[in-house]
């Protein structure tokens, strides 16, 4: 399995012969690598954490050019179905669908997800965050949210390994509240912090969850660097 982290929270998965895309916000992101979009060969699935335009950024374009399936929440599936994204997998918190032997779960999140039109917001469903488990492994990606204790629950559940935890504070949990994300609710090995750096706005610095996280290794990611687990 080889996965990058794209900058913010978009982040590429290929494993089992498949390639997946989470909140792939590119154009427009100032941490994505420069052309990477172009340089995609092959896209099976593009999975959304909620309705904001720096996680929903290129997934019409990129469903429509490669016939992605959409995974989110059922509102958002339909208005990007509106905007001609064919293959959609509607879905709401606590769902599981799989497809192709990949599992994808939707989990709580503590945000919000609506888009505005006319200065007017247009709900998308309820924020999630996503475990994705492909053959050999269980992958978390908390989406934007704050810390909350049944993390605990989605440990139980789906005993994820790997964590793509948002750690830039102000929209989403700072550095301080992932490490106890990390160090008294999930039992991660690998943790990828994101949804840091991208703007000014977000001051949350990764250094400080590497520095507190007490179990598991902190890998801050450089944009487009392929890792393996
Ligand atoms: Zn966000």
């Amino acid at each position: 399995m080889k996965l990058t982290w794209l900058g913010h929270s978009a982040v590429h998965i290929e494993a089992d012969g498949r390639s997946i895309l989470i909140d792939p916000f590119l154009s427009g992101n100032p941490r994505a690598p420069e052309g990477w979009a172009k340089g995609l060969k092959t896209l099976e699935a593009i999975v959304l954490t909620h309705g904001h335009s720096d996680h929903v950024g290129d997934t019409a374009e990129l469903a429509k050019r490669f016939g992605a399936t959409l995974f989110a929440q059922f509102e958002l599936c339909a208005w990007l179905g509106a905007q001609g994204v064919e293959k959609t997998q509607p879905m709401n918190t606590g769902g599981t669908v799989e497809e192709a032997g990949i599992r994808y779960s939707m989990v709580p999140a503590f945000h919000s997800s609506a888009m505005l039109e006319d200065a007017k917001p247009v709900t998308m469903g309820d924020p999630a965050g996503f475990v994705i488990r492909t053959r050999d492994h269980a992958i978390y990606h908390a989406g934007d949210t704050c810390l909350f204790s049944d993390m605990a629950l989605i440990d139980r559940l789906y005993a994820p390994k790997i964590g793509f935890l948002p750690c830039g504070d102000r929209f989403t949990m700072g550095p301080e509240h992932a490490a106890i994300a990390c160090n008294e609710f999930l039992h991660l090995d690998l943790v990828v912090p994101i949804h840091w750096g991208t703007f000014d706005l977000l001051h949350g610095d990764p250094k400080v969850l590497r520095d507190r996280v007490s179990r598991g290794r902190v890998h801050i990611a450089t944009p487009g660097d392929a890792f393996e687990p």
